[in-house]
């Protein structure tokens, strides 16, 4: 470890990710062709009559994010999401991903109602980030500009003084170190490794992790290789070293299915959530994906390529968001405010850069 990157390891947080993972109702919806296709058509009734704009993530089930699609909405990572919820005229922004993208939109467009199809979708960066010890880790270093990844609460935000997303970490973390400024950066130690390794920055890491990156393994990855030799590795950063360190491609989910319709290879093996394969398949038509191997399969896998807090957004808790009004996000408004300051930051951060 360079003398510029330190980590503060926090075996607590682990605990707490466990309980809360086996803690939550999770699994997918299983769901016939006919109620599919009832769901689907009272869904998009109820957008038109509620004035409402659905916003999914990448990784929500294929089906949210073909809805989103068809009734001018969108599909994109979290920084995308919330630009998108802010410009929209839509009144009711309906947001289909975990609690903290809700959040962000709610914080950048508080006078608009904001749904979630659940809120009890969380991830696992947020859960292991709680407000009250982080603050007092930020105290403890006062000396450091606190930067933190968009995976967290809005308390959390409240308390950086930048929020990055994935496809912007390295040009905030950049622009910083080029002031002099040295780094507390919170929660994902291997995005904040990576970003230390690129940029060289001076970063003090909270030890956080996502559980669905973390499981993907070099080693699986080089035998998956060796049966694929022409397959290019798609990465997503908040994977592990090692698995970065094999990468053709390292970025944000954008960023990687930028990169699929780019590189020459007719095959990719892709580490990241399975999800993305909607929107990759139909930017790369012609091209194979393959799932990255993770640490475990069946039972003993805790994800499997699959984000289980994702996973909780289906169309009948979508549809009954939208009748009842039910699972409206609300932040409190002075910590909505103090969010909004390193929010903002970085929407004009990316404002300025001109993309
Ligand atoms: S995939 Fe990982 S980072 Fe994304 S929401 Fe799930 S646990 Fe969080």
């Amino acid at each position: 470890m360079s003398d510029r990157l330190q980590l503060v390891e926090n075996p607590d947080q682990r605990k707490v990710v466990e309980e809360y993972l086996n803690r939550v109702r999770l699994g997918p919806e299983e769901l016939d062709d006919q109620r599919i296709a009832e769901l689907q058509a009272r869904i998009k009734q109820q957008l038109i009559e509620k004035n409402a704009v659905l916003i999914a993530h990448y990784y929500t089930n294929p089906l949210i994010q073909a809805l989103a699609e068809e009734t001018g909405g969108v599909v994109s990572d979290s920084l995308e999401m919330a630009r998108f919820g802010k410009t929209h005229s839509a009144q009711t922004l309906v947001v289909a991903g975990v609690k903290f993208m809700g959040e962000t939109a709610k914080i950048l467009t508080p006078e608009k109602r904001v749904l979630m199809p659940t809120l009890e979708a969380t991830c696992s960066l947020d859960v292991g980030c709680p407000a009250d010890e982080f603050s007092a880790f930020c105290d403890q270093h006062p000396d450091r500009t606190v930067v933190v990844y968009a995976n967290t609460s809005a308390a959390v935000k409240a308390r950086a003084d930048w929020v990055v997303t994935s496809s912007i970490a390295l040009e905030v973390v950049e622009y910083l170190d080029s002031m002099g400024e040295k780094i507390l950066w919170a929660p994902d130690k291997y995005l904040g490794g990576y970003v230390q390794k690129q940029t060289g920055a001076d970063m003090l890491l909270w030890d956080g992790s996502c559980i669905v990156h973390e499981e993907f393994k070099a080693k699986g990855i080089n035998e998956l290789k060796a049966v694929h030799p022409d397959a290019a590795v798609l990465v997503h950063p908040e994977s592990p070293q090692a698995v970065i360190d094999i990468a053709d491609a390292v970025g944000s989910t954008s960023q990687l299915i930028t990169a699929a319709t780019k590189l020459p290879h007719s095959k990719m093996i892709v580490a990241t959530d399975q999800g993305i394969f909607f929107k990759m398949q139909q930017a790369v038509p012609d091209k194979q994906l393959l799932v990255a191997p993770t640490g475990g399969s069946g039972a003993t896998c805790r994800s499997c390529a699959n984000c289980p807090w994702m996973g909780m957004n289906g169309l009948e808790n979508l549809l009954a968001a939208l009748e009842k009004g039910s699972n409206e996000v609300f932040v409190d408004a002075e910590i909505g405010a103090q969010a909004m300051t390193s929010l903002g930051r970085m929407l004009q951060f990316r404002e300025q850069q001109g993309s």
